[in-house]
């Protein structure tokens, strides 16, 4: 029998989406071995009792609350580290993000404990839980068995679904912890929404995507510069790749794991056409592809292909369009 311990990141009175799916999946698997999900919240007064509670919709039996600045990962390590401490949890489990890896790095580092990071699945096997781990291009699958008393599984940006189990309330359990001097070395000055997290790429008649190939956040701008040009019902959407490297928020992910779109002209700027992202955008109106390797996958299913550098041809394009519009 082992417990499964999850962090719950919270924003404006609502929990993180890739939160509750790592309660989903916690309280799943934490069945499988004969145990029960607990989840840690670390926060202000507007961690209420009744918002905290919720957390049972989604399989946490037991819901740890401790003061504390949210969103900040040595805080939430002290308070994990603490929990596990007086629990015996066998897992921690979290739901990835730059935060998930931040506090379960270091909660691995705190209790020496073996850690899978990038995890896209999670199953018991004689009593344990097991995590697997796309590798080599995603074209293999690793499986981490863990050795000592803790186990930490931290999943890939949103690989675990939401359940809604119609469990009951969690218990709230208020817990003193004493923070480490580092922990409060860091100070949140602002909180907020992601750049274009806004965006309804669902709903876009014209999608500029991007990948890999704008070679760093910044180069979001040739696509975001595009979209406006078209103007109307234009949006940036964005392979996984670079939703996974931070570069454009996750709501824009099109793909297997993202959203399915099909807009009437969909635009491709630096993205390779991996299976899981064609099965998002397959079903576009007019797929056009701009890609500096011309045995490009992406080029199999667009209608037109332009084999080139798209830091020299976004900018071109743009401006055609602008002058096309008479702006
Ligand atoms: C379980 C699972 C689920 C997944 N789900 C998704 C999903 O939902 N969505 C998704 O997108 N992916 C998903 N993936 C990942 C997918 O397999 C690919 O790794 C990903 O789509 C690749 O993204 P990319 O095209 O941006 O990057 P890359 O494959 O690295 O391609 C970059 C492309 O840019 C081109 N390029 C580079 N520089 C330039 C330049 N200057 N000008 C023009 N072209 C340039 C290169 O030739 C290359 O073709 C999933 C994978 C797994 C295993």
């Amino acid at each position: 029998m082992a417990d499964v311990l999850t962090y719950v990141l919270h924003y404006e009175g609502a929990f993180n989406k890739n939160s509750l799916g790592a309660v989903s999946e916690g309280a799943a698997r934490a069945k499988d071995v004969g145990g029960e999900c607990h989840a840690v919240v670390v926060g202000g007064d507007d961690l209420t009792d009744d918002l905290c509670k919720t957390l049972g919709q989604y399989g946490a039996t037991k819901v740890y609350r401790a003061k504390g600045p949210e969103g900040l990962a040595q805080p939430v390590i002290d308070v994990m580290a603490t929990v596990i401490d007086e629990g015996g949890h066998g897992y921690a489990l979290f739901g990835g993000g730059l935060l998930g890896f931040e506090i379960g790095a270091g909660l691995a580092a705190r209790k020496q404990a073996g850690v899978t990071m990038e995890v896209t699945a999670v199953r018991a096997e004689d009593g344990k839980l097991v995590a697997e781990r796309p590798i080599l291009q995603d074209s293999k699958i690793s499986v981490s068995h863990y050795r000592g008393d803790l186990g930490i599984i931290i999943g890939r940006i949103n690989a675990f679904e939401i359940h809604q189990d119609g469990g009951g309330d969690a218990e709230v359990v208020d817990v003193n912890v004493e923070y480490s001097p580092w922990s409060n070395q860091a100070k949140m000055v602002q909180r907020g929404e992601q750049r274009g997290a806004d965006v309804d790429i669902e709903g876009a008649d014209i999608l500029v995507a991007g990948g890999r190939g704008l070679g760093k956040a910044e180069g979001f701008e040739l696509a975001e510069n595009l979209a406006k040009a078209f103007g109307g019902n234009a949006a940036v959407a964005a392979t996984r790749a670079v939703v996974d490297a931070g570069w454009y928020p996750y709501a824009a992910q099109i793909g297997q794991t993202g959203k399915t779109v099909s807009p009437k002209l969909y635009l491709a700027a630096g993205i390779s056409g991996a299976i899981q992202h064609k099965v998002g955008m397959q079903s576009s109106e007019n797929i056009i592809a701009i890609n500096k390797d011309a045995n490009a996958p992406i080029f199999e299913f667009s209608d037109l292909g332009i084999v080139g550098d798209l830091n020299k041809i976004m900018p071109k394009l743009t401006e055609a369009i602008k002058a096309k519009k008479g702006g």
